[in-house]
Protein backbone atom coordinates (compact mmCIF):
# COMPACT_ATOMS: atom_id res chain seq x y z
CA UNK A 1 0.00 0.00 0.00
CA UNK A 2 1.10 3.76 -0.86
CA UNK A 3 1.54 6.12 1.54
CA UNK A 4 -1.31 8.86 1.73
CA UNK A 5 -1.44 12.44 0.80
CA UNK A 6 -4.50 14.74 1.25
CA UNK A 7 -3.85 18.43 0.05
CA UNK A 8 -5.92 20.99 -1.95
CA UNK A 9 -7.19 24.16 -2.52
CA UNK A 10 -10.12 26.85 -1.72
CA UNK A 11 -12.24 27.68 -5.21
CA UNK A 12 -12.18 31.27 -4.53
CA UNK A 13 -10.22 31.95 -7.95
CA UNK A 14 -7.95 29.76 -10.71
CA UNK A 15 -4.48 28.65 -9.51
CA UNK A 16 -1.49 30.63 -9.16
CA UNK A 17 2.32 30.79 -9.31
CA UNK A 18 2.14 30.66 -5.51
CA UNK A 19 0.19 27.28 -5.32
CA UNK A 20 2.55 25.93 -8.11
CA UNK A 21 5.46 26.46 -6.12
CA UNK A 22 3.98 26.59 -2.96
CA UNK A 23 2.41 22.97 -3.21
CA UNK A 24 1.50 21.88 -6.63
CA UNK A 25 4.92 21.16 -8.06
CA UNK A 26 5.48 18.19 -5.03
CA UNK A 27 2.35 16.66 -6.16
CA UNK A 28 3.13 16.04 -9.50
CA UNK A 29 6.67 14.72 -8.36
CA UNK A 30 5.08 12.81 -5.80
CA UNK A 31 2.03 11.78 -7.62
CA UNK A 32 3.24 8.23 -8.76
CA UNK A 33 4.84 6.74 -5.10
CA UNK A 34 1.21 8.38 -2.89
CA UNK A 35 -2.16 7.62 -2.91
CA UNK A 36 -2.93 10.90 -3.55
CA UNK A 37 -6.51 13.19 -2.38
CA UNK A 38 -6.74 16.34 -4.04
CA UNK A 39 -9.67 18.15 -2.20
CA UNK A 40 -11.56 21.07 -3.69
CA UNK A 41 -12.47 22.84 -0.58
CA UNK A 42 -15.61 24.62 -1.82
CA UNK A 43 -17.16 24.62 2.00
CA UNK A 44 -14.42 26.14 3.14
CA UNK A 45 -13.95 28.77 0.49
CA UNK A 46 -17.59 29.58 1.61
CA UNK A 47 -16.25 30.49 5.61
CA UNK A 48 -15.37 33.51 3.56
CA UNK A 49 -17.04 33.74 0.63
CA UNK A 50 -20.84 32.53 1.85
CA UNK A 51 -22.51 35.85 0.39
CA UNK A 52 -20.66 34.99 -2.92
CA UNK A 53 -21.46 31.15 -3.60
CA UNK A 54 -21.45 31.91 -7.43
CA UNK A 55 -17.58 32.35 -7.19
CA UNK A 56 -16.94 29.13 -5.09
CA UNK A 57 -19.39 27.44 -7.68
CA UNK A 58 -17.24 28.58 -10.82
CA UNK A 59 -14.32 28.06 -9.31
CA UNK A 60 -14.64 24.43 -8.69
CA UNK A 61 -13.83 24.06 -12.03
CA UNK A 62 -11.10 26.35 -12.97
CA UNK A 63 -9.63 24.54 -9.64
CA UNK A 64 -10.00 20.88 -11.81
CA UNK A 65 -8.41 22.96 -14.92
CA UNK A 66 -5.42 24.28 -13.02
CA UNK A 67 -4.93 20.58 -11.48
CA UNK A 68 -5.14 18.91 -15.04
CA UNK A 69 -2.96 21.43 -16.76
CA UNK A 70 0.28 20.93 -13.75
CA UNK A 71 0.15 17.45 -14.68
CA UNK A 72 -2.48 15.81 -12.15
CA UNK A 73 -3.66 12.58 -13.33
CA UNK A 74 -6.87 11.44 -12.42
CA UNK A 75 -5.88 8.57 -13.27
CA UNK A 76 -3.15 8.68 -10.53
CA UNK A 77 -4.73 10.56 -8.01
CA UNK A 78 -8.34 11.32 -6.66
CA UNK A 79 -9.68 14.74 -7.44
CA UNK A 80 -13.39 15.22 -5.56
CA UNK A 81 -14.94 18.27 -4.15
CA UNK A 82 -15.61 18.69 -0.36
CA UNK A 83 -19.03 20.16 0.00
CA UNK A 84 -20.30 16.64 -1.79
CA UNK A 85 -19.05 14.51 1.12
CA UNK A 86 -21.34 14.86 4.57
CA UNK A 87 -19.16 12.44 6.36
CA UNK A 88 -16.42 14.97 6.67
CA UNK A 89 -19.10 17.06 8.55
CA UNK A 90 -19.74 14.81 10.71
CA UNK A 91 -16.26 13.99 11.86
CA UNK A 92 -15.87 18.22 12.58
CA UNK A 93 -18.78 18.13 14.39
CA UNK A 94 -16.98 15.15 16.43
CA UNK A 95 -13.52 17.34 16.52
CA UNK A 96 -15.05 20.32 17.34
CA UNK A 97 -15.56 19.31 21.02
CA UNK A 98 -11.34 18.43 21.45
CA UNK A 99 -10.15 21.80 20.59
CA UNK A 100 -10.78 25.04 22.94
CA UNK A 101 -11.69 28.13 21.68
CA UNK A 102 -8.47 30.15 22.96
CA UNK A 103 -6.52 27.47 21.01
CA UNK A 104 -8.62 28.51 18.03
CA UNK A 105 -7.97 31.95 18.60
CA UNK A 106 -3.87 31.28 18.96
CA UNK A 107 -4.04 29.67 15.54
CA UNK A 108 -1.46 32.41 13.92
CA UNK A 109 -2.62 31.97 10.19
CA UNK A 110 -6.74 32.64 11.12
CA UNK A 111 -4.90 35.24 13.12
CA UNK A 112 -3.31 36.31 9.97
CA UNK A 113 -6.65 35.99 7.71
CA UNK A 114 -8.54 37.93 10.12
CA UNK A 115 -6.35 40.99 9.70
CA UNK A 116 -6.20 40.55 5.97
CA UNK A 117 -9.88 40.07 5.13
CA UNK A 118 -10.74 42.99 7.81
CA UNK A 119 -12.99 41.11 9.76
CA UNK A 120 -12.74 42.56 13.11
CA UNK A 121 -15.05 41.57 15.76
CA UNK A 122 -17.55 40.18 13.19
CA UNK A 123 -15.49 36.61 12.53
CA UNK A 124 -18.11 34.06 11.34
CA UNK A 125 -17.87 30.94 13.37
CA UNK A 126 -18.05 28.69 10.20
CA UNK A 127 -14.24 30.70 9.31
CA UNK A 128 -12.94 30.60 12.60
CA UNK A 129 -13.42 26.65 13.10
CA UNK A 130 -12.05 26.27 9.54
CA UNK A 131 -8.98 24.14 11.25
CA UNK A 132 -11.03 21.85 12.29
CA UNK A 133 -12.96 21.17 9.56
CA UNK A 134 -9.57 21.07 7.62
CA UNK A 135 -8.35 18.70 10.65
CA UNK A 136 -11.71 16.20 9.68
CA UNK A 137 -10.42 16.59 5.79
CA UNK A 138 -6.85 15.62 6.84
CA UNK A 139 -7.87 12.55 9.13
CA UNK A 140 -10.53 11.24 7.04
CA UNK A 141 -8.31 10.16 4.39
CA UNK A 142 -5.75 9.08 7.00
CA UNK A 143 -2.61 11.17 5.21
CA UNK A 144 0.86 10.59 5.60
CA UNK A 145 1.36 14.00 3.90
CA UNK A 146 0.17 17.05 2.90
CA UNK A 147 2.22 19.07 0.70
CA UNK A 148 1.31 22.63 1.44
CA UNK A 149 2.43 26.51 1.53
CA UNK A 150 4.00 27.83 4.65
CA UNK A 151 0.72 29.03 5.88
CA UNK A 152 -1.10 25.77 6.44
CA UNK A 153 1.80 24.60 9.16
CA UNK A 154 -0.80 25.75 11.87
CA UNK A 155 -2.97 24.00 10.22
CA UNK A 156 -0.89 20.38 10.47
CA UNK A 157 -0.01 20.81 13.85
CA UNK A 158 -3.52 21.46 14.99
CA UNK A 159 -4.47 18.45 12.92
CA UNK A 160 -2.08 16.39 15.00
CA UNK A 161 -3.32 17.60 18.25
CA UNK A 162 -6.68 16.73 17.47
CA UNK A 163 -5.62 12.99 16.29
CA UNK A 164 -3.61 12.45 19.50
CA UNK A 165 -6.46 13.62 21.58
CA UNK A 166 -8.98 11.72 19.56
CA UNK A 167 -6.63 8.38 20.28
CA UNK A 168 -5.90 9.66 23.79
CA UNK A 169 -9.61 9.67 24.98
CA UNK A 170 -11.30 7.01 23.14
CA UNK A 171 -8.31 4.65 23.86
CA UNK A 172 -8.05 3.54 20.29
CA UNK A 173 -5.32 4.58 17.58
CA UNK A 174 -7.58 5.44 14.70
CA UNK A 175 -5.52 8.29 13.65
CA UNK A 176 -1.34 8.55 12.82
CA UNK A 177 0.81 11.81 12.87
CA UNK A 178 0.61 13.60 9.34
CA UNK A 179 3.52 15.86 8.18
CA UNK A 180 3.87 18.65 6.07
CA UNK A 181 5.90 19.41 3.17
CA UNK A 182 6.41 22.90 2.20
CA UNK A 183 7.19 23.15 -1.84
CA UNK A 184 10.49 24.94 -2.62
CA UNK A 185 9.16 28.59 -2.18
CA UNK A 186 6.94 28.35 1.34
CA UNK A 187 5.43 32.07 0.50
CA UNK A 188 5.75 33.34 -2.98
CA UNK A 189 5.37 37.19 -2.43
CA UNK A 190 2.45 39.28 -5.15
CA UNK A 191 3.44 41.03 -8.36
CA UNK A 192 2.82 43.57 -5.93
CA UNK A 193 5.44 43.03 -3.27
CA UNK A 194 3.02 42.25 -0.59
CA UNK A 195 4.11 38.80 1.07
CA UNK A 196 1.89 36.10 -0.26
CA UNK A 197 0.52 36.07 -4.06
CA UNK A 198 -2.95 34.97 -3.29
CA UNK A 199 -6.38 35.06 -5.12
CA UNK A 200 -8.31 37.04 -2.97
CA UNK A 201 -5.42 39.97 -2.65
CA UNK A 202 -5.25 40.83 -6.86
CA UNK A 203 -1.76 40.57 -6.75
CA UNK A 204 -1.58 36.88 -8.79
CA UNK A 205 -0.15 35.96 -11.90
CA UNK A 206 -1.91 32.58 -13.22
CA UNK A 207 -1.17 29.56 -14.63
CA UNK A 208 -3.63 29.97 -17.30
CA UNK A 209 -2.54 33.63 -17.81
CA UNK A 210 -2.28 34.91 -21.61
CA UNK A 211 1.44 35.64 -22.88
CA UNK A 212 -0.02 39.33 -22.97
CA UNK A 213 -1.30 38.91 -19.46
CA UNK A 214 1.69 38.12 -18.17
CA UNK A 215 3.37 40.84 -19.73
CA UNK A 216 1.14 42.95 -18.24
CA UNK A 217 1.47 41.76 -14.77
CA UNK A 218 5.51 41.40 -15.09
CA UNK A 219 5.28 45.14 -16.30
CA UNK A 220 3.13 46.08 -13.28
CA UNK A 221 6.04 43.97 -10.85
CA UNK A 222 7.32 46.15 -7.91
CA UNK A 223 10.96 46.56 -8.33
CA UNK A 224 13.24 49.23 -6.51
CA UNK A 225 11.65 52.64 -6.02
CA UNK A 226 14.41 54.70 -6.30
CA UNK A 227 16.10 53.22 -9.15
CA UNK A 228 14.87 55.85 -11.26
CA UNK A 229 17.83 56.08 -13.80
CA UNK A 230 19.54 53.28 -15.43
CA UNK A 231 22.92 54.17 -14.17
CA UNK A 232 21.40 54.28 -10.89
CA UNK A 233 22.68 51.57 -8.06
CA UNK A 234 19.98 49.51 -7.65
CA UNK A 235 18.56 47.14 -4.71
CA UNK A 236 17.90 43.68 -4.98
CA UNK A 237 16.21 42.73 -1.82
CA UNK A 238 12.48 42.98 -1.79
CA UNK A 239 12.79 43.44 -5.62
CA UNK A 240 9.96 41.31 -7.01
CA UNK A 241 11.40 41.03 -10.24
CA UNK A 242 14.59 39.58 -8.81
CA UNK A 243 12.90 37.67 -6.23
CA UNK A 244 11.14 35.98 -9.18
CA UNK A 245 13.91 35.52 -11.52
CA UNK A 246 15.36 33.68 -8.57
CA UNK A 247 12.96 31.52 -8.44
CA UNK A 248 11.94 30.87 -11.85
CA UNK A 249 14.58 31.38 -14.18
CA UNK A 250 16.83 27.99 -14.68
CA UNK A 251 19.87 30.21 -15.61
CA UNK A 252 20.98 31.06 -11.88
CA UNK A 253 24.51 32.11 -12.40
CA UNK A 254 22.85 34.54 -15.12
CA UNK A 255 20.94 35.87 -12.60
CA UNK A 256 23.74 36.18 -9.89
CA UNK A 257 25.28 38.47 -12.81
CA UNK A 258 22.31 40.63 -13.30
CA UNK A 259 22.13 41.27 -9.27
CA UNK A 260 25.54 42.58 -9.45
CA UNK A 261 25.23 44.71 -12.43
CA UNK A 262 21.97 45.88 -10.97
CA UNK A 263 23.16 46.84 -8.03
CA UNK A 264 26.37 48.47 -9.28
CA UNK A 265 23.97 50.43 -11.23
CA UNK A 266 23.66 50.34 -15.56
CA UNK A 267 20.82 47.44 -15.75
CA UNK A 268 17.46 49.15 -16.37
CA UNK A 269 14.08 47.46 -15.33
CA UNK A 270 13.05 46.95 -18.66
CA UNK A 271 15.88 44.42 -19.50
CA UNK A 272 15.10 42.40 -16.42
CA UNK A 273 11.44 41.88 -17.10
CA UNK A 274 11.86 41.40 -20.37
CA UNK A 275 13.80 38.50 -19.32
CA UNK A 276 11.38 37.39 -16.73
CA UNK A 277 8.26 37.69 -18.73
CA UNK A 278 10.10 35.17 -21.11
CA UNK A 279 10.76 32.88 -18.30
CA UNK A 280 6.87 32.93 -17.07
CA UNK A 281 6.09 32.55 -20.43
CA UNK A 282 8.38 29.48 -21.65
CA UNK A 283 7.04 27.44 -18.17
CA UNK A 284 3.40 28.71 -18.14
CA UNK A 285 3.04 28.03 -22.15
CA UNK A 286 2.46 23.90 -21.88
CA UNK A 287 0.11 24.26 -18.97
CA UNK A 288 -2.23 27.10 -20.43
CA UNK A 289 -2.37 24.89 -23.75
CA UNK A 290 -3.00 21.76 -21.64
CA UNK A 291 -5.65 23.87 -19.55
CA UNK A 292 -7.44 24.99 -22.99
CA UNK A 293 -7.92 21.38 -24.51
CA UNK A 294 -9.54 20.40 -21.17
CA UNK A 295 -11.94 23.39 -21.25
CA UNK A 296 -12.87 22.90 -24.39
CA UNK A 297 -14.22 19.27 -22.73
CA UNK A 298 -16.12 20.24 -19.45
CA UNK A 299 -18.40 16.90 -19.31
CA UNK A 300 -15.06 14.62 -19.27
CA UNK A 301 -13.60 17.42 -16.68
CA UNK A 302 -17.22 16.72 -14.69
CA UNK A 303 -17.20 13.10 -14.71
CA UNK A 304 -13.37 13.08 -12.97
CA UNK A 305 -14.86 15.34 -10.02
CA UNK A 306 -17.81 12.93 -10.09
CA UNK A 307 -16.04 9.27 -9.92
CA UNK A 308 -13.14 11.10 -7.68
CA UNK A 309 -15.72 12.39 -5.63
CA UNK A 310 -17.52 8.76 -5.25
CA UNK A 311 -14.26 7.35 -4.53
CA UNK A 312 -13.51 9.66 -1.80
CA UNK A 313 -16.19 9.63 0.13
CA UNK A 314 -16.40 6.10 0.55
CA UNK A 315 -13.13 6.35 2.33
CA UNK A 316 -14.01 8.91 4.40
CA UNK A 317 -17.64 7.09 5.11
CA UNK A 318 -14.84 4.00 6.59
CA UNK A 319 -13.06 5.85 8.84
CA UNK A 320 -16.42 7.82 10.02
CA UNK A 321 -17.19 4.70 11.09
CA UNK A 322 -14.02 3.50 12.88
CA UNK A 323 -14.74 6.93 14.53
CA UNK A 324 -18.42 6.03 15.48
CA UNK A 325 -17.59 2.44 16.77
CA UNK A 326 -14.39 4.13 18.39
CA UNK A 327 -16.68 6.60 20.45
CA UNK A 328 -19.39 3.78 21.22
CA UNK A 329 -22.14 5.94 19.23
CA UNK A 330 -22.48 2.94 16.47
CA UNK A 331 -25.84 2.28 18.04
P1 LIG B 1 -7.34 32.58 -0.68
O1 LIG B 1 -6.83 33.97 -0.84
O2 LIG B 1 -8.73 32.36 -1.15
O3 LIG B 1 -7.07 32.00 0.68
P2 LIG B 1 -4.92 31.38 -1.61
O4 LIG B 1 -4.28 32.04 -2.78
O5 LIG B 1 -4.37 31.62 -0.24
O6 LIG B 1 -6.46 31.73 -1.68
P3 LIG B 1 -5.49 28.65 -0.94
O7 LIG B 1 -6.49 27.89 -1.72
O8 LIG B 1 -5.86 29.20 0.40
O9 LIG B 1 -4.95 29.84 -1.88
O10 LIG B 1 -4.16 27.79 -0.76
C1 LIG B 1 -3.96 26.55 -1.40
C2 LIG B 1 -2.56 26.05 -1.20
O11 LIG B 1 -1.61 26.87 -1.88
C3 LIG B 1 -2.09 26.02 0.25
O12 LIG B 1 -1.27 24.90 0.42
C4 LIG B 1 -1.28 27.29 0.39
O13 LIG B 1 -0.33 27.19 1.41
C5 LIG B 1 -0.62 27.35 -0.97
N1 LIG B 1 -0.32 28.75 -1.33
C6 LIG B 1 -1.21 29.73 -1.56
N2 LIG B 1 -0.59 30.89 -1.83
C7 LIG B 1 0.75 30.64 -1.78
C8 LIG B 1 1.92 31.44 -1.99
N3 LIG B 1 1.84 32.72 -2.31
N4 LIG B 1 3.13 30.85 -1.86
C9 LIG B 1 3.24 29.52 -1.54
N5 LIG B 1 2.16 28.72 -1.35
C10 LIG B 1 0.93 29.26 -1.46
MG1 LIG C 1 -5.47 30.83 1.55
Amino acid sequence: MKPIILTGDRPTGPLHLGHYVGSLQNRVKLQPNYQQYLIIADSQALTDNYDNPGLVRDNVMQVALDYLAVGLDPKESTFFIQSQIPELYELTCYFLNLVSVARLERNPTIKDEVRQKNMKDAIPAGFFCYPVSQAADILAFKADLVPAGEDQNPMIEQTNEIAKRFNFLYKQDVFKEVKSMVGSVGRLPGIDGKAKMSKSLGNAIFIGDSADEITRKVRLMYTDPNHLKVSDPGTVEGNVVFDFLTIFDPNKAEVEELKAHYRRGGLGDGVLKKRLTDVLENMIAPMRQRREQYQNDPEYVREILRVGTANARQVAAQTLSEVKSAMGINY
